[in-house]
């Protein structure tokens, strides 16, 4: 590990503001850094945050041709997108919700995603990202016949998706272990380094003549004639549109509709050093990304030979890196017997913060704000931006170019207080990972 998770305070963690140095996914030579703004300057649309959505909205509008600046609090992907599990599942889990948005748009939201599944691994290959996007597939694995599983591929398959169920012995092929007697196989699934594939969207904009600036937070919007006004600690930009992509809205304090916006919870995740090359082609020899059904447990093997993992800690445990490596090791150990031979050690462990617009898991569809005049704001991802936020990214960022708002394939909502906006980490964290984790030691999943 660089940083020591060590020197960190035990709050940072509990907070998901661990430095971003502590993120397993950051390159052994640390990328080039973006200055800070200096002076006043003036463009027609500007981003703020440089996360998956921040990210993907400014890379769209610029490649559709517009003018735009994006502004960054410290370097691209400092929030949640530096700090994922690095799943790429590209489909919609919750089809009711939309269901009751107006005009058609749950419609236009679906062909949109179905269309643009494979949009992560698209703007990797026309970019050509180094950022470890790999389209090999994500697993669904059981111990017996999950009839909601079984549901879920019939309709995707039906809407073209590459998903099949399979059984015990296929599974062990593709997984390496006959732990499971039952999985869905998601072709369309995968992986990404979120951290390189964020920084990747950014700088490929910038190589078509957007402008980016780091170091730069937000600190205030304010209404000058026709224009916005954003300032930072040392410029400003003046603009017709500004698309708020901050995530946490703690730090939007300028836009106080948006306080108390979500419901945030907290993830830790962990990754190994590499593993010998006699482990890798044993363990997940299809390089899938494997999530156990229920979900507690989780693991892809990266790029670099390395396991990634996260969870949901319990309250006033995100700090504790051993806990949370032990616990790995030990579901690790149990469902992949090869790995007991080997020697593996921890090399990275951090947090960060999820935030929810629904305290419901999967109804978590992004928020998308019109909150005046050409002032937008782009939030709460979840547990899914590096598939959501490509894709709404792309459809925001080419209908604010086009200077076509309405053609967002997603229904402007107006911001709503949560009355408490810890009710879904208290639900999660108190009530559904502890019985979770209890079902599992009494080997009931
Ligand atoms: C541990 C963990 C595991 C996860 N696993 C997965 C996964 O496997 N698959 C998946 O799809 N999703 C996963 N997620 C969720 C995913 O990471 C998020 O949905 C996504 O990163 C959110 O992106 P964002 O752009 O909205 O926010 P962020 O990435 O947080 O970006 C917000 C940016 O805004 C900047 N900012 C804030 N305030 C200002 C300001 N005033 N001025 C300028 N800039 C500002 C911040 O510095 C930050 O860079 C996981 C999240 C965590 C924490």
């Amino acid at each position: 590990m660089g940083l020591s998770n060590a020197l960190v305070d035990r709050s940072a963690f509990e907070r998901g503001r661990v430095p971003i140095e502590l993120s397993g996914w950051l390159p052994a030579v640390a990328l080039p850094t973006y200055a800070a703004l200096n002076g006043d300057i003036e463009t027609d649309i500007v981003v703020i945050g440089a996360g998956l959505a921040g990210g993907a909205t400014f890379l769209h509008m610029v490649e559709a041709g517009a003018r735009a600046v994006l502004l960054e609090a410290r370097q691209p992907a400092n929030g949640a997108s530096g700090r994922n599990a690095g799943h790429y599942l590209p489909y919609l889990d919750d089809l009711e919700t939309f269901k009751k948005w107006g005009g058609g748009k749950g419609e236009r939201l679906f062909d949109f995603a179905v269309a643009n599944r494979n949009i992560a691994y698209a703007i990797s290959a026309k970019y050509e990202l180094d950022a470890d996007c790999r389209q090999l597939g994500m697993i669904n694995a059981a111990q017996r016949p999950i009839a909601s599983l079984a549901k879920k591929a019939r309709f995707w398959r039906q809407h073209g998706y590459s998903v099949d169920e399979v059984g015990g012995k296929e599974l062990a092929a593709l997984v390496g272990t006959d732990h499971y007697d039952y999985g869905l196989v998601w072709r369309e699934g995968g992986r990404l380094n979120p951290y390189l594939f964020t920084n990747g969207m950014v700088s490929a904009a910038q190589a078509l003549g957007g402008s980016v600036y780091g170091d730069s937070p937000a600190v205030s919007c304010s209404r000058e004639g026709s224009h916005w006004r954003i300032r930072t600690p040392t410029g400003s930009v003046m603009a017709r549109k500004v698309v708020v992509c901050t995530a946490g809205y703690e730090n939007t304090p300028f836009l106080p509709e948006l306080d108390r916006g979500s419901y945030p919870l907290v993830a830790t995740a962990l990754a190994t050093k590499p593993l010998p090359s006699e482990l890798v082609k044993q363990l997940m020899p299809s390089g899938a990304v494997i999530e156990q059904h229920p979900g507690l447990y989780h693991m892809l093997v990266d790029g670099r030979d390395r396991l990634i993992s996260s969870t949901i800690p319990a309250v006033g445990k995100a700090h504790d890196a051993a806990l949370y490596f032990s616990a790995f090791r030990a579901w690790l150990n149990k469902i992949f017997p090869v790995s007991r031979d080997f020697k593996i050690e921890l090399d990275a462990y951090w947090s960060g913060i999820m935030y929810n617009s629904s305290a419901v898991y999967h109804q978590d569809y992004p928020s998308v704000h019109h909150l005046g005049d050409g002032l937008y704001a782009f939030l709460n991802l979840g547990s899914w931006g590096n598939f959501m936020g490509p894709l709404l990214g792309k459809s925001l960022g080419e209908s604010l170019a086009a200077d076509r708002p309405d053609d967002f394939v997603m229904p402007f909502v107006a911001p709503k207080r949560k009355m408490w906006p810890g009710q879904f980490a208290f639900a999660v964290r108190r009530v559904g990972v502890p019985a979770l984790r209890l079902a599992d030691r009494l080997n009931l999943s």
